[in-house]
C-alpha cells in the first residue's frame, strides 16, 4: 500500500536556550551525565519530555537497582552510589548490609529467605539458592526527588515538558537539537550533545548508523493492601501448595520472571514486573499503545486470582500503573566500536574503558557515533548488539556511562579538542576524583583485547 504523505513548510524555530553541554532525556543515564557535566564546571541543559526525572526507573518503576556488584566488590560507585544514599537516608532504598552479604552467609537459605522477595540477588547464578548482593530496592518517587535535587544542586538548567524531535548538524558535527514544546517548537543550542534517549532519537536523527531490534515490553503496576509477611511464609513454609498456585499465576499472566511480585519500600506494597508481552516493537505507536491495554486485562485476571488463592493477598488493590510503558531495547548505535556479547561474557577489558557494569567493561569509543561529531551516546542505546545489551542494559552501568560521558564533554571542552579526541586517561582520573570507578584498573578475572595494555 502506497505510503500517504504530506509537505511541511520550512519554518523559523526559537532558540530558546544554550548551553556548552545538551543532554536530552533525563533517566539514569540523562541525570548522572547533566550532573556529572555541571559538576566538572559545564553549562549544561538537560531536556526531558515528561514532567518528571528518571526514565524507566522511576516512571517505569523498574524498582531494583542491579548488576553492580561482582563476587567481591561493588564495581558500580559514583552518581549511582549517591542516589542510593540519598534515598536510603530518607528510608526508601532498602540494601541487604554487609553482614548479609559476607562469604559464607550469602548462599544461605536463611539470607534467601530474607531477602529474596526484596529482589537482591545475584540472578545470574544458576546454582540455588542464588547469593544475595548488594544491589538496591528503591521507591519510585523517591528517585524523581533525589534527582531533583541533584540537578538542582549541581545548577543544571532543566526544562521538562520538552519532546525531543531533530537534531541540528551542521558539517557533520551537531550544534543543537529541537524540541516540541507548548510553547511550540525551540531550538536548544549546544557544543556537546549527550543523547541519553533510550532509543536513540537523538544520533538517529543527526545521521549515525544504528540497528533495531526488539524484545519484551512491559506495562509494569504496584499492588497495596498485601500482607508480605504472610505471603512470605506461606512460600517458604508450603512450597508445594505455594508452587502449585504460583503455576496458576504464572499461566494467567502469560510470561514473567519467576518472581512475579516483588517488596517495595513501601509497607504493604509490592512491585508487578509484568506481563511481559513479546513480539511487539518498542517504538511502534500501535504496539505501545496495545500493550497497555492487554497487559490490564492480564494484571485483572490475576488480582481475582490473587486475592481468592494467595494467603495475604486478600485485601490486595492496585496502586497505580507505570506511566512509562516498560520498554528494554529498541534501537542501538554502530559507533566507533560495538560490545558484543563475548566482550561481555568473557569480560573482556579495553584500553578506553570509562565504566563497568557488574562484570564488564564499556570502552569510551561505544559511545561515539562513526558519522556524526561532538555527539556522545549514553544508556542503554550505546553501540552494543541486541543479544549484548541484554545482559548490559541495567539502570546502575547506565547511570556509570552517563557519568563517563559528562566528563568526556567537560574533558573535551577544556583541551579545546573535539569529543571524539578527548584524552581518555584524563576521563579515567577525573572520574576516580569524583568516586567513580572508570573500570580503568581490571580485576582478576579480566580478559584483554589490546595487546598495547
Ligand atoms: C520492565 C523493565 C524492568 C527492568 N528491570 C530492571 C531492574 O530490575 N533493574 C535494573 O537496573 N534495570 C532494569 N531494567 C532496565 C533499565 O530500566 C533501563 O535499561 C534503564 O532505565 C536505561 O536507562 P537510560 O537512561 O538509558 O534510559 P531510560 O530509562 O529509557 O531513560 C530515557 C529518558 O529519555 C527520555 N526521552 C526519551 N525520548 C525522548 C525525547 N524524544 N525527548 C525528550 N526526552 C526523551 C525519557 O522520557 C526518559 O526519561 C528494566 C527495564 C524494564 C523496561
Amino acid at each position: 500500500m502506497a505510503v500517504l504523505t504530506v509537505r511541511e513548510a520550512a519554518r523559523d524555530t526559537q532558540v530558546a536556550d544554550r548551553s556548552d553541554v545538551v543532554v536530552v532525556g533525563g533517566g539514569p543515564a540523562g541525570i548522572s551525565a547533566a550532573v556529572s557535566a555541571a559538576r566538572n564546571g559545564a553549562s549544561v541543559t538537560l531536556l526531558e519530555r515528561y514532567p518528571y526525572l528518571g526514565g524507566l526507573a522511576s516512571g517505569g518503576m523498574v524498582l531494583v537497582l542491579d548488576d553492580m556488584h561482582n563476587d567481591t566488590e561493588i564495581t558500580v560507585q559514583g552518581i549511582c552510589m549517591e542516589m542510593i544514599e540519598r534515598m536510603s537516608a530518607w528510608g526508601l532504598c532498602v540494601t541487604p548490609p554487609d553482614a548479609d552479604r559476607a562469604p559464607g552467609m550469602r548462599e544461605t537459605d536463611a539470607m534467601w529467605r530474607k531477602w529474596a522477595r526484596w529482589g537482591l540477588f545475584d540472578f545470574h547464578t544458576h546454582s540455588m539458592p542464588h547469593p544475595i548482593c548488594f544491589s538496591a530496592a528503591f521507591d519510585p518517587d523517591a528517585f524523581k526527588r533525589a534527582s531533583y535535587a541533584m540537578i538542582g544542586e549541581s545548577g543544571v538548567k532543566l526544562r521538562a515538558h520538552s519532546w525531543f524531535s531533530s537534531a541540528i548538524v551542521e558539517d557533520g558535527a551537531i550544534r543543537g537539537v529541537i524540541c516540541e514544546t507548548k510553547e511550540g517548537r525551540q531550538a536548544i543550542m549546544g557544543d556537546v550533545v549527550i543523547d541519553a534517549t533510550g532509543d536513540l532519537d537523538v544520533a538517529t536523527s543527526a545521521g549515525a548508523k544504528s540497528q533495531e531490534s526488539s524484545f519484551i515490553l512491559t506495562p509494569v503496576s504496584r499492588w497495596g493492601g498485601v500482607d508480605t509477611d504472610r505471603a512470605e511464609a506461606f512460600q517458604f513454609d508450603h512450597p508445594e501448595e505455594f508452587a502449585k498456585l504460583d503455576h496458576e499465576a504464572k499461566r494467567i499472566i502469560g510470561g514473567c520472571w519467576n518472581f512475579w511480585w516483588l517488596k517495595t519500600p513501601l509497607p504493604g506494597v509490592i512491585w508487578l514486573n509484568c506481563p511481559h508481552i513479546p513480539k511487539l516493537h518498542g517504538l511502534k505507536v500501535a504496539d505501545l499503545t496495545a500493550v497497555e491495554i492487554e497487559g490490564r486485562k492480564r494484571m485483572e485476571q490475576l488480582m481475582t486470582f490473587a486475592r481468592t488463592n494467595f494467603p495475604g493477598f486478600e485485601n490486595a488493590y492496585v496502586v497505580d500503573y507505570a506511566p512509562q510503558t516498560g520498554v528494554r531495547q529498541t534501537r542501538m548505535l554502530e559507533g566507533e566500536y560495538v560490545v558484543t556479547k563475548d566482550d561481555v561474557m568473557t569480560r573482556r577489558h579495553f584500553h578506553d574503558t570509562v565504566c563497568r557494569g557488574r562484570d564488564y567493561y564499556t570502552p569510551y569509543r561505544a559511545m561515539l557515533p562513526r558519522e556524526v561529531d561532538q555527539l556522545i551516546v549514553a544508556g542503554r542505546h550505546y553501540s552494543v548488539t541486541p543479544q549484548a545489551q541484554k545482559s548490559s542494559r541495567e539502570i546502575p552501568p547506565c547511570m556509570a556511562m552517563g557519568e563517563a560521558a559528562g566528563v568526556a564533554a567537560t574533558v573535551a571542552l577544556n583541551a579545546g579538542v573535539a569529543v571524539r579526541r578527548a584524552d581518555v586517561k584524563a576521563i579515567q582520573k577525573q572520574l576516580r576524583a569524583q568516586g567513580a570507578d572508570p573500570g580503568d584498573t581490571p580485576s582478576g578475572n579480566a580478559t584483554f583485547l589490546e595487546a598495547a595494555e
